[in-house]
């Protein structure tokens, strides 16, 4: 730790960090534009001068690290000058488009114009007109009048993809962002540039018009794109998602995710089942669940209960399959609980994309339910199987034709799903069920990191939580799990599984950055 002064007060910081984050653990903001603690320094905006007692004029906090016994000043006169100074120098050729900017809300140049800003124009000359509505690439649109030249989004594509797509052409007030002639943005995590553009410079062809962003609310989430399940927020208004977001996670994603990620938020709502359905008519919830808690009774009085497989997924959340797994174990007293997922992989990188294309598989293995597409096939091709019940599992419609020749063998399908697919209309019924931010839970991610999802909005029409369907199936059949929230789940879970969560003792206890599982201990499940 370093002990500096700063504004008058001693303070304990941690060494090893510049001035801008050691004045925030001590609970000070220094204005900047163009430093981001994911990217490497560059010290271009001088928003961030700040007095340190000794050196030779003002000094940018960016790039000065913290030091035993320093003497800083944030809050001078002559600090607030430059910062007014600098924010006249960023503002001479900005259009001051706001009432038709999409970061108006979220812009920088408008946070710090409030508390820095000249407020009269000593302008005299026209401003530099630059292009505007330049099409980058597939996911970002640039407006070059707006860029303030702190080159975050050079340095992204320099240092983090690696890919440099983006330049800095020309000289002083000509500067201007550009993509290299004949070159296009389209590396698979472009969309990162508008998170990163402090201004209303580059923006996202996918959101911008779409919201005012005061509007929207926000809920901390996990993407289920693939395995490595990217720490996001969710931006959403009247049950309506309108963008992921990357939220910070050391862990997990440091500040980014990929572009593929970014936009699957757009199937949260896709060819939503919100209604029960039973032998492909529409019906209600209660209607449907009684048929199948008839169908269970029947098929155990007839065939014994060996003949109900319960198949859950690595799409589910970890309590989901944790309730799942007691039901089948305690209440329907059968031994075939699969997690079998056929979800096809896609390609994976260096960065952050994994080629499995599910959230939770981890889950699977932590909670020692056999995910083995191989043992659900040798019970379907025995014949074994009267009642096949599926959980967040598209297995009819991701299986290849001898799964769909399987399944068609199965006197009777049940699922709990999502989605209104010609499948759901074959099936005995189907059961509408939420999407992971409508409901509390938890995923473990690739490296084993057990992160929680917020919930952002209630579920739609008759859909719920399928914890809380499977919850309804064994208090039908006379056992009441008693799980009126996700906390309770997690006491049942944590004794449950004790050695399998060290550290861990309430679902809110998991911290924000989640905990990283020890792997090796369910390696090769
Ligand atoms: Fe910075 Fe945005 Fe300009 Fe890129 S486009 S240099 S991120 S202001």
């Amino acid at each position: 730790m370093a002990t500096i002064t700063l504004n008058g007060q001693q303070v304990e910081v941690p060494d090893g960090l510049n001035l801008i984050q050691a004045a925030e653990t001590a609970g000070v903001t220094i204005p900047h534009y163009c430093y981001h603690p994911g990217l490497p320094v560059d010290g271009n905006c001088r928003m961030c001068l700040v007095e340190i007692e000794g050196a030779r004029g003002p000094q940018i906090s960016c790039n000065t690290p913290v030091k035993d016994g320093m003497v800083v000043k944030t809050d001078t006169p002559a600090v607030e000058k430059m910062r007014k100074g600098v924010q006249e120098f960023l503002l001479l050729n900005h259009p001051i488009d706001c009432p038709i900017c999409d970061q108006a809300g979220e812009c920088r140049l408008q946070d710090y114009y409030m508390e820095y800003g000249q407020y009269q124009n000593r302008s005299m000359v026209p401003k530099v007109e630059k292009d505007k509505v330049v099409d980058l690439g597939p996911l970002v649109v640039l407006d070059q009048e707006r860029c303030i030249l702190c080159s975050r989004c050079v340095r992204f594509c320099e240092s983090v993809t690696k890919t440099g797509e983006l330049v800095i052409s020309n000289r002083g007030d000509r500067s201007r962002i550009q993509a290299f002639p004949g070159k296009q943005l389209d590396n698979a995590y472009s969309g990162n540039v508008v998170d990163l553009c402090p201004v209303g410079a580059l923006t996202s062809k996918d959101f911008r018009f779409k919201q005012r962003v005061w509007f929207l609310e926000t809920a901390k989430s996990v993407c289920t794109g693939c395995s490595n399940g990217c720490a996001i927020t969710v931006d959403f208004r009247e049950g309506q998602p309108y963008r992921y977001k990357p939220r910070h996670n050391p862990q997990v994603n440091d500040y980014w995710m990929c572009d593929a990620g970014r936009l699957s938020y757009k199937q949260l709502n896709e060819n939503r089942l919100y209604t029960a359905i039973l032998g492909g008519e529409d019906t209600t919830i209660g209607k449907a669940l009684d048929a199948l808690v008839a169908r269970i009774r029947n098929v155990v009085a007839s065939h014994g209960p060996e003949a109900i497989a319960l198949v859950g997924s690595a799409h589910s959340t970890l309590e989901t399959q944790f309730v799942l797994r007691r039901l089948a174990q305690e209440v329907l007293k059968t031994s075939k609980v699969s997690g079998a997922t056929l979800t096809p992989d896609w390609e994976g990188d260096d960065l952050l994309k994994k080629a499995d294309r599910t959230p939770n598989r981890n889950g699977l293995r932590f909670l020692g339910i056999d995910h083995d597409p191989a043992t659900l096939r040798s019970w379907l091709e025995a014949g074994q199987v009267q009642l096949l019940i599926l959980v967040d599992n598209e297995l009819g419609l991701e299986g290849d034709d001898t799964w769909q020749a399987l399944l068609a063998q199965v006197p009777a399908v049940a699922l709990l799903t999502r989605t209104r697919s010609g499948w759901a209309e074959q099936v005995a019924c189907a059961l509408p069920i939420a999407n992971h931010v409508e409901q509390f839970g938890s995923f473990v991610q690739a490296k084993g990191v057990l992160q929680k999802l917020g919930k952002a909005y209630d579920p739609e029409g008759d859909s719920a939580p399928a914890l809380d369907i499977l919850q309804a199936i064994a208090r039908a059949l006379g056992t009441d799990f008693g799980y009126d929230d996700i906390e309770a789940v997690w006491t049942d879970l944590l004794k449950a599984y004790p050695e399998s969560f060290p550290g861990i003792d309430s679902f809110y206890g998991i911290p924000e950055h989640g905990v990283a599982l020890e792997l090796a201990a369910v390696a090769g499940k």
